[in-house]
């Protein structure tokens, strides 16, 4: 390059050329920078943490997508070197967001700032702590009792004859209802279980009613919000007058099976 070639463009004769043009002329002509057109932001909606290549990062950062998230999705030109991003949060819905890019950069020395729509899609996954932690999760109690009045009966043995009641009723029960079992619990009054769908909890329920005449009492709680939404939590208490566990032989019916045997 001799000092009398000048841009072709331009006219410039003080700029470093390319093919015959100057730098601010080859950055006019250029797409410096280009956005994914579908970029995926994976992020756990308990604790924020977003799945980037595989592996769990940033738990406990904001639902807000930043420049972190965001900049990654860009694609520059070989000869550009990105400065500074700035995202303006334009349209949000459930599993999509829209940005306007503010990008500050460098194209062959030469300054120049881009603007630029990207949108990406968001899914929401539980991280692998979370999932864990939400084994806990439940939306209903099936609580199996002994009856409020008479005589008191020992934890062990109540628990014993209850249990007994509670093996020959998940043998009748659906098996997408025993699926919602998700744990029990011993008390000294009995026991309680712990479903995952109410559905199945109030099925098993009404399936204790048919074969062993018991009332169910259901009551229902609001124990917070999860995904904007208020949840509640029911409980079915079930009590099991003694010697409901040998009387019930499968047959349905109103009628009570206490014998007070013991
Ligand atoms: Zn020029
Ligand atoms: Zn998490």
């Amino acid at each position: 390059m001799s000092e009398s070639e000048f841009c072709v463009v331009c006219g410039a004769t003080d700029r470093p050329l390319v093919d015959g043009v100057c730098a601010p002329c080859a950055s006019d002509r250029t797409v410096l920078v280009t956005a994914r057109r579908q970029g995926t932001v994976v992020m756990c909606p308990h604790c924020g943490a977003r799945e980037i290549g595989g592996r769990w990062e940033r738990s406990g950062s904001s639902r807000l997508l930043i420049a972190e998230d965001l900049t990654p999705f860009l694609e520059p030109h070989p000869e550009v070197g990105i400065r500074r991003a700035r995202w303006e949060e334009m349209v949000v819905s459930a599993n999509q967001r829209e940005y306007r890019g503010h990008i500050h950069l460098v194209f062959r020395g030469v300054p120049r700032d881009v603007e630029i729509p990207l949108t990406v899609r968001t899914v929401s996954r539980s991280c692998p702590d979370c999932s864990r932690k939400s084994g806990r999760y439940y939306t209903a109690i099936v609580q199996l009792r002994g009856p409020e009045d008479g005589r008191p009966e020992k934890p062990p043995a109540l628990r014993n004859r209850l249990e007994r009641v509670w093996t020959n009723l998940l043998k009748e029960a659906r098996p997408d209802w025993r699926k919602a079992l998700s744990w029990t619990e011993a008390l000294p009054e009995g026991w309680d279980c712990y479903f995952t769908e109410t559905l199945a909890a109030r099925a098993i329920a009404k399936l204790a009613k048919q074969r062993y005449g018991v009332p169910v009492k259901e009551s229902a709680s609001l124990f917070g919000r999860r995904h904007g939404q208020e949840v509640y939590r029911v409980t079915f208490c079930l009590r099991f007058p003694p010697g409901a566990d040998s009387s019930a032989s499968g047959r349905s019916g109103g009628a009570t099976t206490a014998t007070m045997e013991q």
